[in-house]
């Protein structure tokens, strides 16, 4: 039995448009996977086809060995999947301070108050923003509102982190910063990293694998430090171009 994500020749449609063409690779526990391609190449369809929030046109999508999706067909839920998703716009809500943001994450899991409230405190511990717990999410940084967005997502204890570009906007210095926390995190937690992103640093710091995708289709995949020495896609040549600029 394969564990982690499989995808077989999945697609996705959308009025008739291929969002996504046959694409099948895997997502193997505790590996960290970057989806990169230029803008509406399908990388945040993938996202959610993994999530169980859209199910393929064709083709299946495995989680641990079983069936999960299949045409027209979500089989396993969202919330059973295992998975913490955190997006570009965060979805933090201005009206509850950064503690109950953080146990909306928590709403779904059968747990008492009292356990509910130490999980949000530890996640919030973890992600560095305990003292921050009575703000409201206006009062705070852009770095500190996505350690919230993040704590939340990691209140629940997922076996897979999605993460869909939730860095942009956020200064150099602060993007390191946290890119290497969940790093860390994520080896210490034993969380598997799928990362949306178009962004070189992002990308190369916290991920080890990557799907190039281009209109719909897988353009390279493998072991990212191996594609860059010979980049097939522009988006890794841009990537490869960046980085030497960043290193010299
Ligand atoms: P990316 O995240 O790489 O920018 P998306 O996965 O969001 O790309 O989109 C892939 C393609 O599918 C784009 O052409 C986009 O316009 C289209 N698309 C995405 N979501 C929808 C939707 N809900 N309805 C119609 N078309 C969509
Ligand atoms: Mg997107």
């Amino acid at each position: 039995m394969k564990s982690g994500f499989e995808l077989r020749s999945v697609s996705k449609k959308y009025d008739g448009v291929m969002a996504l063409s046959d694409i099948s690779f895997s997502i193997e526990p505790g590996e960290s996977l970057a989806i990169i391609g230029p803008s509406g190449c399908g990388k945040s369809t993938m996202l959610r086809l993994l999530a169980g929030l859209e199910a393929p046109a064709s083709g299946e999508i495995l989680l641990n060995g079983s069936l999960i999706s299949k045409a027209d067909q979500i089989l396993l839920l969202p919330h059973q999947r295992g998975i913490a998703m955190v997006f570009q716009d965060l979805a933090l809500w201005p009206n509850l301070s950064v503690l109950d943001n953080v146990l909306l994450g928590l709403a779904a899991q059968p747990l008492s108050k009292q356990e509910k409230h130490r999980k949000a405190i530890e996640a919030l511990t973890l992600c560095k923003i305990e003292a921050l717990s009575d703000r409201k999410p206006e009062k705070l940084s852009g770095g500190q509102q996505q350690r919230v967005a993040l704590a939340r997502a990691l209140a629940a204890e997922p076996d897979f982190l999605f993460l869909d570009e939730p860095f942009s906007g956020l200064d150099l210095v602060t993007k390191i910063t946290l890119l290497e926390e969940i790093s860390l995190l994520a080896e210490k937690k034993k969380i598997t990293l799928v990362l949306v992103s178009h962004d070189p640093i992002e990308a190369t710091t916290l991920c080890r694998q990557t799907v190039v995708l281009n209109q719909g289709r897988i353009e390279e995949s493998g072991i990212m430090r191996d594609l860059l020495r010979e980049p097939k896609s522009q988006i890794l040549r841009v990537f490869r171009e960046n980085m030497t600029g960043l290193v010299w």
